[in-house]
């Protein structure tokens, strides 16, 4: 395994299965820059060449799976859920057509850079401790002057909630209170559909879906949204889905484990009170 980053931080990711974490530590990676970050993981791939290298399906684990597969002309694939060895290469699984489907995609080229879904594989605690190794690796000294960060202020980041409690154009409005109210009782975060971040009402980072985030808690409430395909795309995987819409056609019907028909307004406070006397 391979950190870009400090030792506390491989100390939690040592009890996890791996024999040995190479450690490359460096102010210059605090901040995500491509251009810095594939140059220091290629020259790892070029002297360790193994023949997988995966990446979280985040936005930057799929932006350096991309850059490195060119770089050594090996596959890439992003977004998957499932791996496994493939003749002499691997065979990946990956939701599409807003996860309706499962593509199978044979990765022969090797490296094979592997960007897979987070929440995606149970973790698995093993025993005993990785042996940590810093690694002298020549890290390009671009560095950012300034960097303003966007944030929702969420207590738990959208991607590794266990629930999910999102909004759509049905809210009507910038006020998700009842959606931040009913997240903090269930202890989870806030996302949303592309209409209500392009309207404003939510910043960039809460949009799940395919231009957003990919999400798969174990329990996903969709307040107001539609169904479309695109934002399917990014919560399908969810192990629980509630929709709650006042249309009894809104697609998000055929996707959810358990749908209220009504008013988002009228059904959210009798929730959030029933779940308060809980
Ligand atoms: P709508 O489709 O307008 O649905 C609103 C729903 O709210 C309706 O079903 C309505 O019945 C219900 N409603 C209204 N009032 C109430 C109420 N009081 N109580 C209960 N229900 C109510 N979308 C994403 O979400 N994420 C993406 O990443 C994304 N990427 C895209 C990429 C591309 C290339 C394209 C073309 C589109 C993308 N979209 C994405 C947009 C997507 O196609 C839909 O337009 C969008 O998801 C619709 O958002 P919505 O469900 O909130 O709005």
């Amino acid at each position: 395994m391979a950190v870009l980053g400090t030792t506390p931080q491989c100390g939690e990711l040592a009890g996890f299965g791996a024999d040995r974490i190479d450690l490359v530590e460096d102010q210059a990676l605090n901040d995500y820059l491509v251009d810095v970050h594939d140059r220091v993981l290629g020259a790892i791939v070029k002297r360790e060449k193994p023949c997988l290298v995966l990446f979280e399906a985040t936005f930057s684990g799929r932006e350096l799976a991309a850059v490195l597969g060119a770089k050594f002309n090996g596959s890439v694939a992003s977004g998957c859920t499932a791996i496994q060895y493939w003749d002499d290469g691997f065979e990946v699984l990956r939701p599409v057509l807003g996860g309706r489907f499962k593509a199978r995609l044979h990765l022969s080229a090797l490296p094979a850079f592997v960007a897979v879904r987070s929440r995606s594989f149970p973790l698995c605690k093993a025993e005993g401790a990785a042996k940590i190794v810093s690694i002298p690796v020549k890290v390009p000294r671009t560095r950012f002057k300034n960097i303003k960060r966007e944030t929702s202020g969420q207590k738990i980041a959208l991607d590794r909630a266990d629930v999910v409690v999102s909004g759509g154009r049905g809210m009507g409005g910038p006020d998700f209170s009842l959606l931040e109210a009913l997240a903090e009782l269930l202890g989870g975060a806030v996302g949303a559909s592309r209409s209500a971040v392009d309207a404003d009402w939510r910043p960039v980072s809460d949009q799940v879906g395919q231009t957003g985030l990919v999400v798969a808690p174990d329990l996903y409430i969709a307040c107001g949204i539609s169904g479309a395909s695109q934002h399917m795309a990014g919560m399908s995987a969810s192990k629980r889905i509630v929709a709650i819409n006042k249309d009894s056609h809104a697609p998000i019907f055929s996707k959810a484990d358990f749908g209220v028909k009504g008013d988002l307004f009228e059904i959210l406070p009798h929730a959030i009170e029933t779940i308060k006397r809980l």
